[in-house]
């Protein structure tokens, strides 16, 4: 076994491919880029950045790592608070295994993974066919997939991980192995909802669906934000209490309590989303329109479908998100909320981009509706989440942070009383198992995979 040192030396000499790159100085300026992350809570140094440049690169790296005993972490699109790791190991950044190619008979896009959802979003766009992706325009499509993938679409075609119909994944033993459901079909199901935790996986193919299922005839989507004063607050919460249960309209949406250029006053703004035409979305929205809030919205084409919410996904600065599912809007609960931000503003005035929402996606058509298998994402009954985006720049604001967003799920959850809550994988590691993978027998079903395929917790140490 190879110190840490002599193995990044060892990395550095291996037979990797000519477009691979081993950066071992963290003075230099692409070790630097490679490092910056959607959130700087918990950012370390690593003691080498290898950015693979072929799927044999993956193998290659892996198995060395195994070999040599050295830790590392995977990172794709950088959006995550775990794709980090200290000087004792390395980041594998597969950030440039870029190749996307679709199957015209099935529909189906096959990506690697360096592909961000808008460029997935573009690829599947210029095919007339989409994707049922998550809403970070530069965050890694697979990551998000594995994770589950909650998405503007879900209603309509499902979560992002029901749509996994293959993958290629390097195992803790440092193979390549093919999954789908002829060939090691066992991780069809862990990859589905928990696929972060069981190897790199570099490249999956995803079920894509005609742009007609969007409801218009040109591919469009009616979205954009709705700016309302905090004085409206009250009727904004009240009016989004009928519509974000209303299962029959092809709509979702997300309102978000923050505070708005110019005067940064606390505001809350509505990303509503309809599948239709705009006068049936303005028709359906009208409660809302009448309030005359700022509005940008209007049809845009399918793949300009997260701009709207682009600033929420810039890199650096202190971030994290936090969440529960919750079953509908308590208009007193979220005027509560609105208290506890504002209270946060005047500890923190650096915590003003902290965003508290909720989302929902009710809509659930019978003809549209798919039967998807059981997977081990399991919040498939959630159809309303709190979702809370802690974000501030100075590091001493930390503790007073995690208390404000602590006290808003402790308020929306007691109304709620429900337990176990659910709380979603992709933003949090931190909760109980039992809380981001609801069921007894879906955590066995992990546990007994994690321990036959990931015993030496190569991948976290998650399930063991
Ligand atoms: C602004 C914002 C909006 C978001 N919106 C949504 C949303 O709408 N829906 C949703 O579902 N999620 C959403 N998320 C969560 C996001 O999907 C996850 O954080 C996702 O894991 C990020 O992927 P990444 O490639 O950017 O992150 P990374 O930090 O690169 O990776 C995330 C995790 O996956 C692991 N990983 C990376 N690449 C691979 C790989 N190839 N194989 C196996 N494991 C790998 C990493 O080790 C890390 O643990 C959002 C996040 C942000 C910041």
């Amino acid at each position: 076994m190879l110190s840490s040192t002599s193995f990044f030396q060892e990395l550095c000499a291996a037979k990797l491919s000519s477009t691979s790159r081993v950066l071992t100085d963290s003075t230099d300026k692409a070790f630097q880029q490679c490092l910056l992350r959607w959130s700087d809570i918990g950012r370390s140094t690593p003691g080498a950045i290898v950015l693979a440049g072929s799927e044999d690169d993956v193998v290659t790296v892996v198995s060395l790592a195994i070999k040599n005993s050295v830790p590392f972490v995977v990172c794709s699109g950088g959006h995550s608070l775990w794709s980090t790791i200290g000087s004792e190991g390395f980041i594998l950044d597969v950030r440039d295994l870029k190749n996307i190619s679709v199957d015209d008979a099935s529909n189906q896009i096959t990506l690697q993974s360096g592909i961000l959802i808008s460029e997935a979003n573009e690829f599947a766009w210029k095919h007339d066919i989409c994707l049922p992706l998550g809403t970070a325009n530069t965050a890694g499509v697979i990551p998000m997939a594995l994770g589950g993938g909650l998405s503007t679409f879900s209603g309509i075609m499902g979560y992002t991980s029901d749509n996994i119909v293959a993958a290629k994944m390097v195992s803790a033993s440092g193979t390549l192995i093919r999954v789908s459901s002829t060939e090691n079909s066992e991780f069809l199901y862990a990859l589905r909802g928990a696929g972060q935790i069981f190897g790199v996986v570099t490249e999956i193919t995803l079920q894509a669906y005609p742009i007609s299922i969007l409801g218009t005839s040109d591919g469009t989507v009616w979205t954009g934000a709705l700016i309302f004063p905090v004085t409206q607050a009250e009727k904004v919460y009240s009016i989004l209490t009928a519509l974000s249960v209303n299962t029959e309209a092809p709509t979702m949406g997300i309102c978000i309590v923050t505070s708005t250029p110019p005067s940064f006053n606390t505001s809350l703004i509505v990303i509503p989303v309809y599948f239709g035409e705009a006068k049936d979305a303005e028709d359906h929205y009208r409660s809302l329109l009448d309030l005359r809030p700022f509005s940008t919205c209007g049809n845009v084409p399918y793949p300009k479908i997260n701009d709207a919410g682009e600033a929420f996904g810039v890199k650096g600065g202190f971030k994290r998100w936090a969440g529960a599912g919750l079953k509908r809007i308590n208009v007193d609960d979220w005027m509560k909320v609105i208290s506890i931000y504002e209270k946060l503003k005047i500890s923190c005035p650096d915590a003003v981009p902290t965003g508290y929402a909720i989302e929902w996606n009710a809509y659930a058509p019978q003809e549209k509706r798919t039967n998807f298998e059981e997977t081990s994402f399991g919040h498939r009954d959630v159809h309303m989440w709190a979702e809370l985006l802690s974000w501030f720049t100075v590091s001493e604001s930390h503790d007073q942070v995690i208390r404000s967003e602590a006290e808003v799920i402790k308020l929306l959850c007691q109304t709620e009383s429900t337990e176990p809550r659910s709380v979603y994988q992709n933003w949090t590691r931190d909760a109980p198992l039992e809380h981001m993978y609801p069921g007894s027998e879906r955590l066995e079903r992990l546990k007994a995979l994690k321990k036959k395929w990931d015993p030496n917790g190569i991948f976290t140490s998650l399930f063991l």
